[in-house]
């Protein structure tokens, strides 16, 4: 067995925080205790971590990525290997990514795909959602079977027609399903049919720049997405789960659904906390590095979702990852926005992000950092009390976190495999001293320790409202 003590260090859950040594047994969370009980001689520890005047911190948990992922005719740039590894850099242990159903395929053969583009090379624990791109009565009865193996999550569009898209008859059966088989619906809730129109006249009117992204993109497509979906699964009698939600209108729906008791949750993303369409309409093509779906939105809006994040009627925030290169990628719309592949990197700098504009500048307590980055997507997603906490029993997948330690984010520090990053040049405060994956240090004051092939498969459990 390896004994591992952490010691000094202030231990921050989404309820508490004190001062704790915590002691770790193999993988596994083995006890907390008062500061300076393991000191003395008695001690026999295999390895010691000073978290003197730092935070100790479950991992960070990542519900929305994607990785190796085919989109707008080309790849996410991140693969299952350079993508955990940037996660586990962030502070970030777990992830749930999308596989994808081709359509008229099976469920199976997409899963099957993504286990094979993970297995064996991601430095940190992963999941799986399953995105369904053709409801029918056989994939519908079929979700039970993906359930069973530990997917217990379905994403649908009602963006993207043609590609991603399912009409509303496919939306309510897979939740009406969802609802029996204990599985929750992620809906990209933003009225695709209605875009594609605004799309298409706005290139004609020879409108290419990025900036059109947004302009073809209203906050009114989100809301109705957002309500619609919130219809469907009362219809259903299942739980929904808004993905990125970036839009006031779209948050007003689900407070709406939330004060009226429905079992509606929603996460946003970092850019749209920190990020806004006057990036997007950067010059000279810059633009295509902000374009993601949905689009960045007005400055003033990032105060809405800080408040959503504040009254618990945004419960997460996961980061979207989908990198795409400016060089070879992103330039395949240099004449036509709509040819831009939709995404941004993030799953490295999240916490970092959330720390220093959330935390350090007083707009979401300590304890609230941990409930939105880990503790909430674990509850929500079916990996807690395993992950998610700090408590006896737990994995021991914990970051260390400095709070003092200011650093600058750059293209040419962080580690995904991209050739931007959109916080250029950005200083921020804190980052991780140590991130531990099952009770193993895999990064050490910037410096990965770990292996790729470190991470597990998540078997998550069907959704509780715990
Ligand atoms: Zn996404």
């Amino acid at each position: 067995m390896t004994r591992t003590l952490i010691h000094g260090g202030t231990v921050v859950t989404a309820i508490d925080t004190y001062a704790a040594d915590v002691v770790l047994a193999d993988d596994k969370i083995a006890a907390l205790v008062a500061p300076g009980t393991f000191s003395g001689p008695e001690a026999s520890f295999d390895v010691t971590l000073d978290a003197r005047g730092n935070y100790v911190m479950p991992g960070g948990i990542d519900a929305h990525t994607h990785l190796d992922m085919p989109f707008g005719g080309t790849t996410s740039s991140d693969d299952f290997q350079t993508g955990t590894l940037a996660a586990a850099y962030g502070g970030t242990t777990s992830l749930v990514d999308f596989a994808i159903q081709a359509k008229g395929q099976a469920l199976r053969t997409g899963l099957d795909t993504w286990h094979a583009k993970a297995e064996g090379k991601t430095a940190i624990d992963y999941g799986f959602h399953m995105i369904m791109t053709d409801v029918n009565e056989s994939t519908a009865a079929e979700m039970g079977d993906v359930v069973k193996e530990g997917i217990t999550s379905f994403k649908m569009f009602m963006a993207y027609p043609g590609v991603l898209f399912v009409d509303d008859g496919q939306i309510f059966r897979a939740m009406q399903r969802a609802g029996e088989v204990g599985a929750l619906i992620c809906m990209h809730a933003e009225n695709g049919i209605p875009i594609d129109i605004l799309v298409q006249q706005a290139l004609a009117k020879g409108h290419t720049a990025p900036k059109y992204h947004s302009l073809t993109r209203p906050q009114i497509a989100e809301a109705e997405g957002t309500h619609r979906a919130i219809c469907l699964a009362e219809m259903a009698g299942a739980p929904v789960y808004m993905v990125h939600l970036s839009a006031e209108r779209a948050l007003m729906e689900v407070v709406e659904a939330r004060d009226r008791g429905l079992p509606t949750f929603a996460e946003t993303c970092p850019q749209y906390l920190f990020l806004s369409e006057e990036d997007l309409a950067r010059p000279d093509f810059e633009g295509a590095k902000f374009v993601c779906t949905p689009p960045l939105r007005p400055k003033a809006m990032q105060e809405d979702l800080w408040r959503g994040l504040r009254t618990h009627d945004l419960q997460v925030v996961s980061t979207d990852h989908c990198p795409f290169c400016m060089k070879g990628q992103k330039d395949l719309g240099k004449d036509s926005f709509a040819k831009i592949p939709n995404g941004m990197p993030g799953i490295e700098t999240r916490l970092y992000l959330l720390w220093d504009g959330g935390v350090a500048k007083g707009r979401i307590s300590l304890n609230r950092f941990v409930e939105i980055t880990s503790t909430a997507p674990a509850k929500i997603f079916g990996l807690y009390p395993h992950k998610g906490t700090i408590a006896i029993g737990a994995d021991a997948d914990l970051v260390v976190w400095d709070p003092k330690k200011k650093h600058v984010l750059s293209q040419k520090t962080l580690h995904m495999r991209v050739d931007y990053s959109p916080y250029e040049g950005q200083e921020v405060t804190g980052a991780p001293a140590y991130v531990l994956l099952g009770g193993k240090v895999i990064v050490d004051h910037f410096k990965y320790v770990g292996n790729a092939g470190d991470g597990r498969f998540l078997k998550r459990a069907t959704f509780g409202l715990g």
